[in-house]
């Protein structure tokens, strides 16, 4: 139980640096320079004022020099990360392949919270989450060689190899179907001659094709492209009580990949083996 706590509570932590990246990357500021400030009258705040979790119901949601109210994002990153890096350790241990999926979510929960808030990202992030993927692979790979245990029986079982080709092959397929319903899309908008919904021409945003082609360089292209069927699903409730509700067409689609990608790191095999049991 001390270990999980340890975890958990390094969890939030990191959580709460997660929050000053959602915050900064996208403004283009340092991430070093300054220390938290509150976004809101931009006075420096202290450090019992900056726990993670605590700080936010000791101050009952508001800054204490202004008294403006602190957005349940903050609060919600650090209860998530906390979470996510304990759910890791329990599952896998301490050990190469949590390592991995700790810093993959952590992407998933730093590209996500931007996109609710800008409905876009810094192209930059899911760049780094790819090369990182590639790089574990490699790694792995000299594990193996380093074993000398190669149960391996093809090639595309090589860490490096099912890294490259869930890159290429996420990249590539998403990518066209992007290119379909964006074509879809454009037949829509010239039959009802408009120029766009809301401002929108594209189906999927380029943003969303890194993402899964990040997802692919971590956990191959199976679950890469189980990932990309399994957004929609995980989606479809929010989407209704968008459209119908809300009369909009716009979503922040990355929060729901990310869903997708926790559900196929954890049972991605299983659903799997549940839809091709050959
Ligand atoms: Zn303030």
């Amino acid at each position: 139980m001390l270990i999980e706590a340890f975890v958990f509570i390094f969890g939030i932590c990191f959580g709460s640096f997660l929050n000053v990246c959602i915050y900064r990357f996208p403004r283009n500021l340092s991430i070093v320079k300054p220390s938290s400030f509150c976004p809101k009258c931009n006075n420096p705040i202290r450090w019992y004022d900056n726990i993670p979790l605590l700080s936010f119901i000791i101050l009952k949601r508001r800054c204490r020099n202004c008294k403006e109210s602190i957005s349940f994002h903050y609060f919600l990153v650090e209860l998530i990360t906390g979470l996510v890096f304990l759910v890791s350790y329990i599952k896998l241990g301490f050990s190469f392949v949590s390592a991995q999926y700790i810093v993959l979510f952590s992407l998933c929960i730093l590209v996500s919270f931007i996109d609710i808030e800008w409905r876009a990202i810094p192209g930059w992030i899911c760049i780094l989450g790819i090369i990182l993927g590639l790089l574990a692979g490699t790694i792995e790979t000299f594990f193996l060689f380093n074993k000398s245990c190669l149960s391996v029986t093809s090639v595309t079982e090589f860490p490096i190899v099912k890294s490259f080709l869930g890159v290429f092959l996420c990249i590539g397929f998403s990518y066209f179907f992007k290119l379909l319903g964006d074509f879809g899309l454009w037949i829509y908008l010239s039959f009802r001659k408009k120029e766009s919904i809301e401002g929108e021409k594209e189906s999927l945003g380029l943003g969303d094709v890194d993402f899964l082609g990040m997802v692919g360089a971590f956990l191959g292209w199976k679950l890469g492209f189980l990932t990309f069927f399994l957004a929609p699903l995980v989606s479809l409730v929010y989407c209704i009580y968008i459209v119908v509700f809300k009369k909009s067409h716009l979503i922040a689609y990355l929060p729901f990949l990310s869903v997708a990608t926790f559900i196929a790191v954890f049972w991605g095999d299983k659903i799997i083996k549940l839809i091709l049991p050959f």
